[in-house]
């Protein structure tokens, strides 16, 4: 199938490169020449386990093509798909729509024969109607359909979702529109779940599904702080309920809030929705506020560590806002630092692979180490912030050796607290008793 993807970031760069992997003839359009110049010359502009490898096969193979021009990107596409951000608009927090917006109007005259316009973009209910008016008016010959079809790769594992996806949620109005995208799913037909449902159910899925998932994230947060008053032990507690088949025992790791590109912004759109409905939504805007709050506290509890030493070095590891990504929107471990800053802390700080994107968004106001150890190097305490494996593996008798007192809080809960104790360290965790 020829198709044309608008957008070519976290979303739109590994679906056009698995689409193409599945023998599809993809072009990918994105409106940043920078990215684009990059893709056309064989660098790849994102981090995601298992993409470059699988970008450069199918590159080779002349299966996917990267462009500014719409144009040349739309023209003969038989199916496009829109994956622009749809970020929180600065005051009211609802889902800016400029992206999407200009997207339809840009791609409208361009459409040839009839075309299948997917929204694979998070975007409110009722924005595939937005989308179809503004077609109609640039283009009123135009033969189409547009369809909500929601994305649900996790970061960190977006080559492995596209070949393993859970479910596909398709929001589809016409037969033809279905067929069309039975047709390019085929290669999982029977491996996955595919549901049909209207167009405005399917915008309202991914919303309800983010915001589910983060109420989940900020109800064991809060479970956390109840263990930590009362001597119970969050992860015992965790692993407790998560039995219950009802309940899950995933998205039930405390830690220092939720962040990314997703779950923030889509509940706080969510909430806009609800209050633009007049519909009570009380939990999700629980969740928006506690989140935020978390943040806060989790530098007052870092600060609360090194209190009592003068001009204290905090050493932060981890600044993307999970581990296996690059991505540092909306990190948890970006907020605490700039709330840490705005307590004059003197912050040096490793990522093993987010140091770019999290320079660009601190620049100098904070000193960047190149390993580990290196950025522990007479530090008062360590905060560990992201959950990467490395971390997990720190070897508590060298950390010891290079700090100058030793501390850690530990708000992913990767280190093994005992071991902490035996290598003479003061230990904060999250949820679980503290140590020293
Ligand atoms: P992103 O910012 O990484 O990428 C968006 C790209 O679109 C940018 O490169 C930008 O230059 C380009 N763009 C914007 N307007 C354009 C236009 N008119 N023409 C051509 N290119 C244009 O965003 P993302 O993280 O890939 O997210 C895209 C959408 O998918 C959002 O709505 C997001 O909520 C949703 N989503 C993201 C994830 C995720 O994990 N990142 C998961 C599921 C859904």
């Amino acid at each position: 199938m020829r198709i044309g993807i608008i957008g070519t970031g976290y979303v739109g760069l590994p679906t056009g490169v698995g689409l193409a992997e599945l023998g599809n003839d993809v072009i990918c359009i994105d409106r940043e020449p920078k990215k684009i110049e990059a893709l056309q010359a064989g660098k790849i502009t994102l981090y995601e386990d298992g993409l470059e490898e699988l970008f450069h096969k199918n590159v080779k193979a002349g299966r996917i093509h990267f462009t500014t021009s719409m144009k040349e990107g739309i023209e003969g596409a038989e199916l496009v798909i829109i994956a622009v951000g749809t970020p929180p608009h600065p005051v009211t927090k609802e889902a800016d729509m400029k992206y999407i917006h200009a997207a339809a109007t840009e791609l409208a005259e361009y459409l040839t024969g009839y075309t299948l316009i997917a929204t694979k973009s998070t975007v409110p209910v009722g924005t595939g109607d937005d989308i179809e008016a503004l077609i109609s008016k640039k283009n009123p010959f135009a033969d189409f359909d547009v369809i909500s079809l929601p994305e649900f790769l996790r970061e960190g594992f977006a080559v492995y979702d596209f070949f393993h996806p859970d479910r596909i949620i398709v929001g589809a109005n016409t037969q033809k529109a279905r067929d069309v995208i039975k047709e390019l799913y085929k290669p999982f037909e029977g491996k996955t779940r595919m549901l049909f449902v209207k167009r405005r159910s399917s915008e309202t899925i991914k919303y309800a599904s983010n915001a589910f998932l983060a109420m989940k994230i900020h109800y064991i947060n809060e479970m956390a702080n109840f263990c930590e008053k009362t001597g119970a032990d969050i992860n015992e507690v965790a692993k407790g309920i998560g039995l219950d088949n009802r309940i899950g025992a995933r998205f039930l790791n405390p830690g220092p809030g939720f962040g990314g590109s997703c779950f923030p912004k889509d509940t706080m759109a969510m909430a806009y929705m609800a209050r633009q409905n007049d519909v009570e939504m009380t939990l999700i805007k629980a969740t928006v506020d506690g989140n935020i709050k978390r943040k806060q506290e989790m530098a007052e509890r870092i600060m609360e560590a090194v209190k009592g030493i003068e001009n204290p070095k905090i050493a932060v590891l981890g600044l993307a806002f999970k581990d296996g990504t690059d991505d540092c929107r909306e990190s948890p471990a970006i907020e605490i630092i700039s709330h840490l800053l705005e307590m004059n802390a003197h912050i040096t700080a490793y990522d093993p692979k987010a140091m770019g994107t999290a320079c660009y968004l601190l620049g100098d106001k904070i000193t960047y180490a190149d390993s580990m150890y290196a950025c522990l190097k007479e530090a008062d305490v360590v905060a560990i912030l992201t959950e990467w494996q490395e971390f997990k593996e720190l070897n508590l008798a060298k950390a010891g050796q290079l700090m100058r007192h030793k501390v850690i809080v530990d708000c992913r809960n990767l280190i093994n607290s005992v071991e902490a104790k035996n290598n003479g360290f003061k230990y904060r965790g999250i949820g679980v008793p503290s140590i020293g």
